[in-house]
């Protein structure tokens, strides 16, 4: 057996990377809005068939241009999940908006629309919302309140690109979505993002808020002659540099995709009987979504025996880390947030999964080697 590391992630490589980066170097344009950004927006709307998309230097930038969008301020109170990255939060806390933090369904590590239904008031102005690991949150439960109480919904979809909910693309059910291109990520462009819309009129606002508060965006389509200072803004658009490695990964999306989900069916065939004896809830996907094969996850029945887990692998050289902290008992969270009712759901997911090592091109020796470590462990 070899005994080379197993790291959790690896960067994918596209092919096309270096000569689309040397077609920026040597066209003098490698600002932002060139060629290969409209190439790569043009893909990412064939993927999530959104009407608009933007690309962002980061998800965390496109979640701050969504607190833009929905003029968030102080009055105001944005829902979000107790387990959960640190972007979904601040993005909203940036705009001075109160975070209200709720509660998952221990099913899927996703927003629990009985949670937020208890955390709704009248300052309530949104929800964020995360697919975890590319499996989709219960979004007619979530956009029926959203209804029902006249508030928008944000989908924090940086897991969750080419999935679904109900035949649905995620990133574009809600109000307004946002992708992660950090090479963390299924696609990636070392860090990237971008921003899905469906509206027309805040469409036309993304786009100033991204350029600097200008219309420059309706300048370069030749829409007005001259730009000038339009808004309060940002500089959000990514260089072409990022963009031509985003546009050369997008041209291998599905071999991408295929390369993770055979590592995802592995995993889900080979510990399925070790799990069921030893009282270990694997990853699950409900019927009606189809998953990005973003994370792989399972979960144990203490902190104590996840700890020994992931030390028993460690000892092996398979790295397999814990996730998300929750935010609403960290610093911040105290600090610039209210939690109604306690994230019970979320402190024992927080302290009980262990992610596995999940790239594309991890190879099938490497995957079983990870599956007899696992099953050798008796939790
Ligand atoms: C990675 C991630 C982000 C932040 O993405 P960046 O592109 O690094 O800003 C936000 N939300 C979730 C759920 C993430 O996993």
């Amino acid at each position: 057996m070899s005994t080379d590391r197993v790291i959790f992630s690896r960067p994918f490589r596209a092919s096309r990377e270096l000569a689309n980066l040397e077609a920026v170097l040597a066209s003098d344009h490698s600002h932002g809005d060139g060629q290969f950004t409209a190439s790569a927006t043009a893909k990412l709307k064939t993927i999530t068939r959104a009407p608009h998309a933007l690309l962002t230097t980061s998800c965390t930038s496109a979640l701050e241009m969504a607190g833009l969008l929905l003029e968030l301020g102080p009055e105001d109170e944005v829902i979000v999940p107790s387990f959960a990255f640190t972007s979904t939060a601040t993005s909203m806390a940036l705009r001075g908006a109160t975070c209200v933090f709720a509660d998952i369904d221990s099913a899927t590590g996703n927003l629990d629309p009985e949670s937020v239904a208890a955390a709704v008031t009248e300052r309530t102005k949104a929800v964020v919302v995360i697919h975890y690991g590319g499996v989709a949150a219960d979004m007619d439960r979530l956009l029926a309140l959203a209804a029902q109480h006249g508030f928008a919904v944000v989908e924090d979809n940086a897991h969750g690109l080419g999935g679904s909910y109900r035949g649905r693309p995620l990133g574009t059910i809600g109000t307004l979505g946002t992708l992660s291109f950090h090479d963390t990520k299924n696609v990636h462009c070392g860090e990237g993002g971008a921003l899905l819309l469906t509206d027309e009129i805040l469409m036309a606002r993304a786009e100033i808020i991204r350029e600097k508060g200008t219309d420059r965006a309706r300048f370069l389509r030749g829409a007005v002659d001259k730009y000038s200072w339009q808004d309060i803004g940002s500089s959000y658009l990514p260089s072409e540099l990022n963009a031509a490695v985003l546009d050369a990964q997008l041209d291998e999306f599905d071999a991408i995709q295929s390369g993770r989900h055979r590592v995802w069916d592995a995993y889900a065939a080979g510990l399925a009987d070790w799990a069921a004896r030893n009282d270990v809830r694997l990853m699950t996907v409900p019927d009606d979504r189809a998953h990005t094969a973003h994370l792989y996850y399972l979960r144990t029945p203490t902190e104590q025996r996840r700890d020994d887990l992931i030390g028993h692998l460690a000892s092996l050289g398979i790295s397999a880390p814990f996730h998300y902290v929750p935010l609403d008992s960290s610093p911040a969270g105290l600090k610039l947030g209210r939690t109604p009712r306690a994230c019970v759901r979320s402190a024992e997911f927080s302290g009980t999964v262990v992610r596995l090592p999940l790239w594309p091109d991890l190879r099938d020796d490497q995957v079983a080697r990870v599956i007899e470590a696992v099953t050798a462990f008796s939790v």
